[in-house]
């Protein structure tokens, strides 16, 4: 009985109805920009397809809020505008046919309409040859208004923000799963490494080729993964089997990995090809004794009629005509090219094995510093870690290639840490207080952040033309010739990051340090009235520079008779005649900008508490902390609006007429010493920031929570003002 209404149910079928064209739309939104790495994907491939050489990526939470993707590519005409978020319009294809020899990324003219339909699309672009862009925001396929002028640099802008604010399932599963940004940041890399030539058509430098592309796997992947590759091609030219041309870079016998990273490109497109990678990773298990999973990049041109790109809504999984004969042929290449590879390894696995470094793999590098016991990698070879053994640190770590090889020798390390301690006798363990100081740092210390400074990657040029950026939620494609100063706003950002990296190096490397000899020796007296001077507004009144004299005199008299201490525990050598002659190495290959020793002097005399010994040492690190830290260059930076600090007398242009022989040409009007000066100041600091600073900071700095809310990372978050900043450059 209680079946009947089901009975009655059966007997009179459903209505078919059709569906609404926006649900038929949305459903296939939503299959098409599956998630925000997806939209990701097809924005930067719009982006390429335009011919753009720099593209920049914006993300926040994990691009749910926004994505914005901006390029220099050739921009979309205004009357293209109104369709241009409709479904199936592109520009790309106009027949079936075409379809077949179609050598675009995208083509299915679905991806803008998609993500029109999940999330609120805005664009800004402008074409050659035009004054002003045009700025217009699209909603479920159709413009929401008509585009506005505006003001516009070179290209398209496209913003993706709340991504599926309409699906709010799929929004809470992925804002949970959190994974988006990884994927993303993976995404933007692999491009980065296969679109080093993009646009140069120079295949036939074939060395020059993989060169370049080491570079970015080396800066996306890390040194060890780089180190460990190996050049690798195949072909075929048997139009029966088939045709096509392979190259790529695969892991030697050193590589070790629990997860197989397969970069691949099909004729310059970043596609999948499952049955390819588990081909591949049969030979390597089946040829290496260690079974770690391979790294893998290659890139496989083939004539396009032989490749449908069709087969996935996301043009992810492509299908390759006689796909099985190009596997076999490639899985027999890589096969020899492990054999012969093989006999190298046993000479110097173990001088590459322990060099492994700090690579931009993420699992790696947080497993390695949270001490997880399980990752392959032996950690505690690699990189002593631990802030209670200050023998024997990284010290060759940011080092020059083969310097940093032997160092590491283990072996060799050994014995350098023997020497320094037979060197340097004197236990530090014995001190408590420097114990308790490397304990409140380990304490103290805020894990969230402390997971972003170990994730956060300057991933720094990954060829002529694109360089990588990376922080916390915040990635950075673009252009070389931006980056300078994009970085350098970026680290400016970090200077309190580094102040209390050196301040906890100070404390780590206590009476260990190596030594700064200074080249004369320094009068105090003198370093500390020069800065008094600099404090005090009017010197030159007569009280006031008996006063500054007092002060000069009595923390010389101070600094002298604590000169015992602050030398064998800080490496700070003062003489009895009140003389600087030393100063500590707080990171290796660094020296602090020494126009900053006066201050320094003056924060010992003034700032230092001697009378506790805790105390004591922790405003003494402090100081050194604030020393060392890496403060702008007092020349303004003459990449970007500084410059104008280096032109000359530009008020008194009118006045020096008769001097300008008629001709008053902007480059004349520049004082190129000073300029060439600040160049290199500002050149030797980024350099400094990338390969030591940066690093090391990674690796060493443990954050304090107070970070957390001293504007210390939030400063970093300001994007669109660097954002603005960027565009300016
Ligand atoms: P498809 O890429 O499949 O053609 P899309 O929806 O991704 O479809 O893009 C639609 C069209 O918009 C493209 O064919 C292209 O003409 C234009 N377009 C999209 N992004 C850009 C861009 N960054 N620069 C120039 N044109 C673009
Ligand atoms: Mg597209």
């Amino acid at each position: 009985m209680a079946a009947e209404p089901e009975e009655t149910r059966l007997r009179e079928p459903p209505k078919i109805r059709r569906l609404d064209e926006s649900v038929v739309n949305k459903i296939a939104a939503g299959e098409v920009v599956q998630r925000p790495a997806s939209a990701v994907k097809e924005l930067v491939e719009n982006s390429l397809d335009a011919g753009s050489t720099s593209i920049s990526v914006v993300i926040k939470d994990g691009g749910l809020k926004l994505i914005q993707v901006s390029d220099n590519g050739h921009g979309i005409r205004y009357e293209d505008l109104p369709i241009l978020c409709e479904r199936h319009t592109t520009s790309k294809l106009s027949t079936y046919e075409d379809l077949q020899t179609i050598n675009s990324m995208g083509f299915r003219g679905e991806a803008l309409a998609s993500m029109s339909y999940v999330g609120h699309v805005s664009v800004t672009t402008i074409t050659e040859g035009q004054l002003h862009g045009y700025r217009v925001s699209y909603r479920d396929g159709v413009m929401e208004q008509e585009p506005k002028p505006c003001a516009a640099v070179k290209g398209t802008q496209i913003l993706v923000e709340n991504l599926f604010y309409n699906m709010i399932a799929r929004k809470k599963t992925l804002q949970n799963s959190n994974d988006d940004y990884s994927k993303i940041v993976d995404l933007i890399s692999r491009f980065a490494i296969h679109h080093t030539l993009h646009g140069a058509n120079r295949a036939d430098v074939h060395t020059v080729a993989s060169r370049s592309k080491l570079d970015a796997i080396r800066s996306v992947y890390g040194i060890s993964t780089a180190r460990s590759l190996m050049e690798i091609t195949a072909h075929g030219d048997d139009p029966a089997r088939s045709v096509f041309k392979m190259d790529g870079l695969i892991s030697n016998a050193n590589y070790t990995a629990k997860k197989t990273i397969m970069v691949l490109f099909i004729n310059d497109r970043l596609v999948e090809c499952t049955s390819l990678k588990r081909a591949i990773e049969v030979v390597y298990s089946a040829t290496l004794p260690k079974a770690s999973k391979p790294f893998i990049y290659m890139s496989i041109k083939l004539p396009s009629e032989h490749i449908d790109v069709n087969i996935h809504p996301t043009k992810r999984e492509v299908s390759l005509l006689n796909q099985e004969c190009i596997i076999e042929t490639i899985q027999n290449a890589v096969e020899s090219k492990l054999l012969s590879s093989n006999t190298i390894r046993t000479f110097n696995s173990q001088a590459i094995n322990s060099s492994t470094s700090f690579s931009g793999n993420k699992d790696v590098q947080l497993k390695s510093f949270s001490g997880t016991k399980s990752s392959k990698t032996p950690v505690h070879k690699i990189v002593r870690t631990d802030s209670r053994d200050p023998v024997g640190r990284l010290h060759a770590y940011f080092q020059d290639k083969d310097a940093s090889q032997n160092e590491k020798r283990p072996d060799l390390c050994a014995v350098r840490s023997a020497i320094r301690l037979r060197r340097n006798p004197k236990e530090t363990a014995d001190l408590s207080s420097i114990q308790e100081l490397l304990s409140d740092i380990d304490s103290d210390v805020h894990s969230g952040l402390l997971e972003i400074v170990r994730d956060c990657t300057y991933v720094g040029m990954a060829d002529d033309i694109f360089t990588l950026l990376q922080h916390e939620t915040r990635l950075y494609l673009l252009n070389v010739v931006n980056v300078r100063c994009l970085v350098l706003l970026v680290f400016s950002a970090f200077l309190l990051e580094f102040k209390e990296l050196m301040y906890q190096q100070v404390i780590r490397r206590f009476s260990h340090f190596n030594v700064i000899q200074l080249s004369d020796p320094a009068p105090l007296p003198d370093l500390l009235r020069m800065a008094l001077k600099e404090v005090d507004v009017d010197p030159g009144d007569d009280e006031n520079r008996e006063t500054m004299e007092k002060i000069a005199e009595m923390n010389t008299e101070l600094l002298k008779q604590k000169s015992e201490m602050l030398q064998e525990y800080f490496c700070i050598h003062i003489d009895q005649q009140g003389n600087l002659l030393k100063l500590p190495v707080v990171l290796d290959q660094y020296t602090p900008d020494m126009d900053r020793v006066p201050e320094f002097l003056l924060c010992l005399g003034n700032d230092v508490e001697w009378d506790e010994e805790k105390n004591c040492f922790q405003t003494i690190a402090a100081a050194l902390g604030n020393f060392y830290a890496m403060h702008p260059p007092l020349l303004p930076n003459p990449s970007g609006d500084g410059f104008h600090f280096y032109k000359k007398d530009k008020q008194d242009d009118s006045s020096n007429q008769d001097e300008k022989h008629g001709q008053s040409n902007a480059e004349d009007n520049v004082d190129h010493q000073l300029l060439a000066e600040a160049d290199t100041a500002w050149a030797q600091r980024e350099w400094a920031i990338q390969h030591v600073l940066f690093p090391s900071m990674r690796l060493f700095l443990k954050p304090p929570k107070s970070m957390a809310t001293d504007g210390t990372f939030v400063q970093v978050a300001s994007l669109e003002k660097l954002y603005k900043i960027f565009e300016r450059c």
